[in-house]
């Protein structure tokens, strides 16, 4: 058996590398590294493939975010609703812009926005204010964006959609299956090398259907101009490269084959996982909801603590993976904070005790998944007898304990 990594980027790279040495020796011959041909043919493929009227490459993810909110013409002081379970970069931007970021909790087996749990309470604290919610698509599975969509438009929100990790995951809303990214007012995605459709190095796009807001992103992506050197309004640098784009017009016509590839292996976990009895009384696998396909970004179990670790003081979560790291196999821990943990946002974002102060543990979920999520490696090349042995791995912590 190969050595089980949590990603395989060369594994991938090794099917394509003809193609992808042929995409960046044109890029290098033509010498156009910056805003070449390359750049629109990409953003029209992945514009195709998506089904939406404008994709706008930029640096990164996270650019892909501000330039978002910048488009909207959000006034600082604004308040921006958003997920407290999430990578960073969601709420980074609204605090770089003086927004101000008002956290909300998310469901416990989705990771997600939804109506149940983070809709349910919102009504009470959304004001005049309250300008947009950004939800998170996070691991690969979609929040629930007709109830997003009805709630937003209820209060004269905007919705910016967080991609990043679910780029080809798609999402009933009404009668019909959009894309994640292309529901809301915009959807901002990454390649960042490990994600479902990954470049090697940064890049980020920005997706919507509105000519106007296409229009906006666009002069904001290159120093708020749309004639050189005339600037009408305050944007920034940020550009997807010409050899990226090419990378990544390769790997698009991949996509559907890679999300396929993290599906099976996500199926093969949970089938052997659901087949070993009593784990059910221990571990979580990944919920799948009706209204979203799962493109399995990330494959995260939650793993409930133990008596036996509890009365040690330990999480067994972190004692599990521990005993997969010793018999070679990596795991991750996404997030291991919520962002009412985060030092930096301590002072800037809110939460609903700040408008209720009746309410208590309102991120109580978030906070929970922090202590008790465990990702499993999960890549386009990961190997059914690598995903034996780490079901028995797992099987054999679990047997070897008073069960
Ligand atoms: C990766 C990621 C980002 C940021 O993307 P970068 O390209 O790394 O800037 C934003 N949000 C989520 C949920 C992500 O996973």
């Amino acid at each position: 058996m190969e050595e089980i990594k949590m990603v395989d980027l060369l594994g991938q790279h090794n099917q394509i590398r003809q193609d992808i040495d042929s995409a960046i020796k044109s890029v290098i011959d033509s010498s156009a590294f910056i805003r070449g041909k390359q750049v629109k043919t990409f953003e029209e493929n992945l514009a195709r493939y998506l089904g939406a009227k404008h994709v706008i490459g930029c640096g990164n993810g996270t650019d892909a975010l501000q330039i978002a909110l910048m488009a909207l013409g959000l006034e600082p002081g604004d308040k921006v609703l958003v997920p407290a379970f999430t990578y960073v970069a969601t709420a980074e931007v609204i605090a770089l812009l003086h927004l101000v970021p008002v956290m909300y909790d998310v469901n416990p087996r989705t990771f997600n926005t939804d109506a149940q749990v983070s809709l349910e309470y919102m009504d009470e604290f959304v004001d005049e204010r309250t300008r947009a919610i950004v939800p998170v698509h996070l691991f690969g599975q979609c929040s629930q964006m007709d109830a997003i969509l009805e709630f937003a438009h209820r209060h004269n929100l905007k919705v910016v959609e967080d991609c990043a990790q679910a780029l080809g995951s798609k999402c009933t809303v009404g009668d019909k299956e959009l894309f994640a990214g292309t529901i809301g007012d915009i959807g901002c995605t990454s390649f960042f090398p490990t994600k479902n459709l990954g470049c090697m190095g940064d890049g980020g796009a920005l997706i919507t259907n509105d000519d106007a807001l296409a229009e906006r992103i666009k002069m904001i992506a290159n120093h708020g101009q749309k004639v050189k050197y005339h600037h009408d309004l305050i944007g920034c640098n940020s550009r997807l490269d010409t050899i990226q784009a090419a990378v990544l017009d390769v790997k698009l016509r991949h996509l559907d084959e890679y999300i396929s590839a993290r599906r099976k292996a996500a199926a093969s976990y949970t089938r052997h996982l659901k087949a070993f009895d009593p784990l059910e009384r221990y571990v979580c696998t990944p919920a799948e909801c009706d209204f979203t396909t799962h493109t399995y970004h990330q494959y995260t179990l939650i793993v409930k603590d133990r008596e036996k670790e509890l009365s040690q003081d330990k999480s067994t979560r972190d004692v599990l993976k521990a005993f997969l790291a010793e018999k070679g196999i990596p795991s991750m821990i996404y997030y291991p904070l919520p962002l009412s943990r985060q030092a930096a946002f301590q002072n800037i974002a809110k939460k609903r005790e700040d408008f209720n102060p009746e309410a208590e543990d309102s991120l109580h979920n978030s906070e929970f998944l922090a202590d008790h999520v465990l990702s499993l490696p999960v890549h386009t090349c990961l190997q059914e007898d690598q995903i034996g042995y780490i079901v028995e791995a797992i099987k054999e912590f679990y047997l070897s304990a008073n069960l």
